[in-house]
């Protein structure tokens, strides 16, 4: 059987006894850094506990070789550094792989950073968005910053302390800037610090003070999504006719609203000259 089980994101305190209990009957645990793992044993008074490392680079070959385990009937438990497995670190893959083979496994709930947070942040908790981290750069970023102006819920984001002052610099460029937001902080930890203002306030907050530590970022929603999709489609459209009246060519044009939507170049395309071969149609007709 195999045991996802949440650990601590900072303070010791926050491990369940069912996870202690767990991790000590355990014949093998799979972590992502066998010395943090060990860390944490060594301060639950647990030792002699066979480490796998199982993380993002080896996922796909330990995965099976775990399962392997499983399948002669080996109880495995399975921890990240902090947190819960599978939220924004492995996890995920192995319950797949659980499931395609038929073999038996569970959550030992613990703590997330995320909810955490959303809880602190004094936002909108009905519903929320989990972002997690943005990709580290390029057009994938781009575009889910772009998508992130959709979302009606509080959005919740991870990010690394040197990437903070970035972050919101996107944000700003993305119409946030007027938004609250709140900047979670070494949650659970003794320095634990939650600080509320406006995006644009946090520009120039963290410009004087240099982020540290393990950052959770919530937001107040732009809310876009309020237009219609019909509304939406209707500016797209338009913009393509405005754009390529100007004389661009429809590969310039299917790549800058690509950028602007989010939506794939390729489907952009397929789009642009589907519109422009309907409005060639629409003018023969007359
Ligand atoms: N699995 C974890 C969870 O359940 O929250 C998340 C792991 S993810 C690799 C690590 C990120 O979570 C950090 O970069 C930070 O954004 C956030 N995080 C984790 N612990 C935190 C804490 N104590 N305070 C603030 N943010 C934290």
């Amino acid at each position: 059987m195999l045991y996802l089980i949440g650990t601590p994101i900072g303070n010791m305190g926050d491990i369940s006894s069912r996870a202690t209990e767990l991790l000590g009957q355990a014949d093998m645990i799979a972590c992502e850094d066998t010395r943090v793992t060990g860390i944490l044993l060594k301060e639950l008074g647990i030792e002699g506990k066979r480490l796998i490392s199982y993380h993002e680079h080896n996922k796909a070959s330990k995965g099976a070789e775990i399962i392997k385990f499983l399948k002669q009937g080996i109880n495995v438990a399975q921890v990240s550094d902090a947190g819960m497995p599978a939220i924004s670190d492995p996890g995920e893959d192995l319950v797949r792989l659980c499931i395609d083979e038929g073999v038996e496994f569970t959550v030992i709930p613990g703590p997330v950073a995320a909810v955490t947070a959303l809880v602190m942040s004094g936002l909108s908790t009905r519903y929320y968005h989990y972002e997690g981290f943005l990709p580290n750069s390029g057009s994938d970023r781009r575009k889910r910053l772009k998508k992130l102006k959709e979302y009606d819920e509080t959005i919740v984001l991870y990010e690394a302390p040197h990437r903070l002052r970035r972050l919101l610099d996107e944000l700003t460029e993305e119409g946030f800037g007027e938004k609250q937001a709140a900047f979670c902080r070494e949650l659970t930890k003794k320095y634990e610090e939650v600080i509320r203002m406006t995006v644009a306030d946090a520009v120039e907050y963290y410009e004087k003070t240099e982020p540290r530590g393990e950052f959770v970022v919530c937001l107040e929603p732009l809310g876009i999504s309020g237009k219609t999709k019909e509304t939406d489609d209707k500016a797209i459209d338009d913009e393509i006719l405005r754009l390529r009246a100007s004389g661009m060519p429809v590969k310039k044009i299917s790549e800058l609203l690509s950028s602007d939507t989010g939506v794939s170049k390729k489907e952009m395309y397929a789009r642009v000259l589907n519109l422009l071969k309907s409005e060639d149609n629409d003018r023969g007709d007359l």
